[in-house]
């Protein structure tokens, strides 16, 4: 078929030069965060503006859907996970919700969603909900209207969900997430229950930023962090960007009273970016070269982060390079010590300071608030109240206010309903692929002990990142772990860890 052949190069030609577009707005987007002078931002608006518009142009382009007509039904299209057939079905797919929203609509939720974030900043600094409450209301609505637009399977949510986690079904995740509930929230209780807690004073202590960062590039490398295709510089909101196909760049933030912050940042932000570095160099900008789902991305940062790097296997490797580093804090402290340091689980307001068990309880709420406000089950005057009482039923706290309440999270201001659910998911992917991992690969901790991390890092390039989205994020589990999405992984690992530190 000669013609389909054609017909999908011409389409993979397009979108290889949307990528060169879209990697310059990334590039673009990065400087602005990490060097660019204050008096640079209005002209790098437009610039951003302008780019933006030629990708949005191109991705509409009418003869797109008639070129995907000509390919549906050719062999090209027939294996949905061979690389021409997940191009054909991944362009679709963007395609088709592209042409679905009107333009009004994607307009309309662009201006609500700055000028939402103007308003949730101001009414966080003033706790003040009810300054917060009519936008919210207006971005409920919006939302609405989008999911109508794109249709779902089952619910609205649906539609919203399908935004970050591709293919992902609500019900499937509260299916997974009411069980990971059910021995969550027993577990959380039980450790405060234990009596037990960690001398978390031992990583507040000073930490010179010089040898953190040094460090910080140690173990980024030590890791599989690619310095060759990526750097790693300094921001005020750590993140990880993907410039092309051989240059990905993560930053953090050093404080040097606070040894987590920059060390597990880093940890995290190169999880990231091996999975960058692991996809595809001669499918990138295609959806074999692409990363599958928000979830699936954040289940590699946290593996790296908390299932290799808080266990007690690398820290036998890395304490004498870390106390070498820091004598003046950590030379007289023992690894246990640090070690339970490191692992402090307890109950808190505030999502993004959670530990690695209590962590996903915040999300658990967020996600089913969002759905109640979505359904209509929960109107958004009542939305600080419904917060509360889930804090203290989930966690057994209650905030003193909505500033450190409902109003801590930037996520709903800017129309980001749905987004939430994939930080949680990433924890039970990990998990997941982790188990498995050490199926695979016999006994990581000794593997880790011993500093050697590329096994890990390889069998992940294997069996995910290069995959990119040939398979959906539900698919690619099932395939590598021979088991659908489960929470009993994670409780597997909290337990097995957890008990001995807190005597359960
Ligand atoms: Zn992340």
């Amino acid at each position: 078929m000669p013609n389909a052949h054609a017909t999908f190069d011409r389409l993979a030609d397009h979108y290889r030069q949307i990528a060169l577009l879209t990697s310059i707005e990334s590039m673009l987007g990065w400087d602005e965060r990490c060097l660019l002078p204050p008096a640079g931002g209005d002209y790098r608006a437009e610039q951003m503006t302008l780019l933006a518009g030629m990708v949005h142009k191109r991705l509409t382009e009418p003869w797109i859907g008639d070129a995907l007509g000509e390919l549906a039904g050719t062999d090209l299209a027939a294996d949905p996970a061979s690389n021409t057939g997940a191009s054909i079905r991944q362009w679709k797919r963007q395609y088709d919700r592209k042409v679905k929203l009107p333009q009004s609509l994607v307009e309309e939720l662009a201006r609500i969603g700055v000028l939402g974030q103007q308003v949730w900043e101001k009414a966080r600094r003033d706790d003040d909900f009810a300054a917060f409450a009519p936008i919210l209301t207006k971005i409920i609505e919006l939302k609405r209207q989008q999911a109508d637009a794109l249709g779902y399977p089952e619910c609205r949510y649906d539609a919203l969900l399908d935004d970050f986690e591709p293919g992902e079904l609500t019900s499937n995740v509260a299916r997974v997430l009411s069980g990971l509930r059910a021995e969550l929230v027993p577990l959380v209780a039980e450790i405060a229950a234990s009596g037990r807690t960690p001398d978390v004073s031992l990583v507040h202590r000073p930490f010179p930023v010089a040898q953190q960062a040094a460090l910080g590039h140690e173990v980024a490398a030590k890791i599989g962090f690619d310095f060759a295709r990526g750097r790693l510089d300094t921001t005020a909101h750590p993140f990880c960007s993907g410039l092309g196909p051989h240059d990905c760049r993560i930053t953090t933030r050093y404080d040097a009273a606070y040894f987590n912050s920059a060390f597990f940042g880093i940890l995290h932000e190169a999880g990231h970016a091996i999975y960058e570095q692991g996809l595809r160099p001669d499918w990138y900008g295609l959806p074999p070269g692409e990363t599958v789902s928000l979830g699936i991305h954040e289940s590699q940062s946290r593996l790296w982060e908390n299932l290799v790097g808080r266990s007690r296997a690398f820290w036998q490797h890395f304490y004498p390079v870390v106390q070498t580093a820091f004598p003046q804090s950590l030379a007289a402290v023992p690894l246990d010590a640090f070690y339970f340091a490191i692992n402090d689980v307890r109950p808190s307001l505030i999502r993004v300071e959670a530990d690695e068990a209590t962590y996903n309880l915040h999300i658990l709420l967020r996600f089913e608030l969002e759905q109640d406000l979505l359904n209509g089950d929960l109107s958004v005057p009542d939305l600080p109240a419904a917060w509360r009482d889930k804090y203290r039923e989930y966690l057994g706290l209650e905030p003193a206010n909505d500033a450190e309440g409902v109003l801590q999270d930037i996520h709903w201001s800017g129309g980001a309903i749905g987004y939430f659910a994939t930080y949680s998911l990433g924890n039970l992917f990990a998990s997941q692929f982790f188990a498995q991992a050490n199926r695979d690969l016999g006994g990581l901790a000794a593997q880790f002990a011993r500093g050697e991390f590329a096994p890990l890092r390889t069998w992940l390039a294997e069996k995910i990142h290069s995959q990119g989205q040939c398979y959906t994020a539900a698919q690619l589990v099932e395939r590598v772990t021979g088991k659908p999405l489960s929470h009993a992984p994670l409780i597997a690992h909290l337990r097995e860890k957890l008990g001995p530190l807190y005597g359960l």
